[in-house]
């Protein structure tokens, strides 16, 4: 009789044990996964500059504080260097005012020429008309200039909201995630650099605006970004006839 009340208690005490190892198990899997869904790697492209550095010419006397903000708190974390340059910049940013219907949406917007793995230069451009009309302050306004240089140097859309390349960003600087992936970018890939007889290419890259309050809707954040071909090949073949 004691053998088998034994044997039961022991029955129990196991089942008590299994189910209390599947339910850690199952919290660990669940807090792994919200995780996973708010804290992504920053996605880069698969074109740069040779080295981590580019000139940048800021052409605007109306954002220049803001640019100068954003180049500053970038070169900070010294995995890029911008140079600033009074001409002939290969980054040149720059603002513009409008509030006409193709840009009342748009905060910010980035052109990067491109042909195979070699980034050529890039354009960028704040809408101050839409930035002071929603009211972002000078700061959210640098937010706004870090994710536009982020990129400038070939960084991408990020869907986690943790990141300054959230497509919405308003709110976020320069996070880790974003200084590791210029590092990897500019260090993993240089070995595989291609720029022969391919076509130049233009990314262009929109921020829409992002009213206080929003409410954040999982929308696509490949809508913001746009490939065009610029010429059809980087080296000409003069053999061919006209
Ligand atoms: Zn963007």
């Amino acid at each position: 009789m004691k053998k088998t009340k034994d044997g039961f208690i022991h029955y129990v005490l196991s089942m008590a044990a299994i189910v209390i190892l599947t339910t850690m198990l199952g919290f660990g899997f669940l807090s792994h996964s919200i995780r996973a869904q708010t804290i992504s790697a920053t996605p880069y492209s698969s074109y740069r500059y040779e080295s981590p550095s580019a000139t940048i010419q800021v052409k605007t006397t109306s954002t220049k504080s803001i640019w100068d903000a954003a180049i500053k708190k970038w070169n900070a974390t010294h995995a890029f260097d911008f140079k600033l340059v009074s001409t002939g910049g290969t980054i040149q940013a720059d603002s513009f005012s409008s509030l006409a219907p193709a840009y009342s949406t748009i905060a910010g917007i980035t052109y990067s020429n491109y042909t195979g793995t070699q980034l050529l230069s890039a354009q960028t451009r704040l809408n101050t008309g839409i930035l002071n009309k929603y009211r972002y302050t000078n700061a959210e306004k640098t937010n706004v200039a870090e994710h536009e240089l982020g990129h400038t140097m070939g960084l991408l859309h990020n869907p986690s909201q943790k990141s300054v390349m959230y497509y919405k960003n308003r709110y976020l600087s320069i996070q880790p995630v974003d200084i590791a992936a210029v590092e990897k970018d500019y260090h993993t890939l240089i070995a595989n650099d291609t720029t022969t007889n391919a076509p130049i290419l233009q990314q262009t890259f929109f921020e829409p605006i992002v009213p206080k309050k929003a409410v954040l809707q999982a929308d696509s954040v490949n809508a913001f970004c746009q490939v065009k071909t610029v010429s059809d090949f980087t080296a000409v073949d003069t053999a061919r006839p006209a």
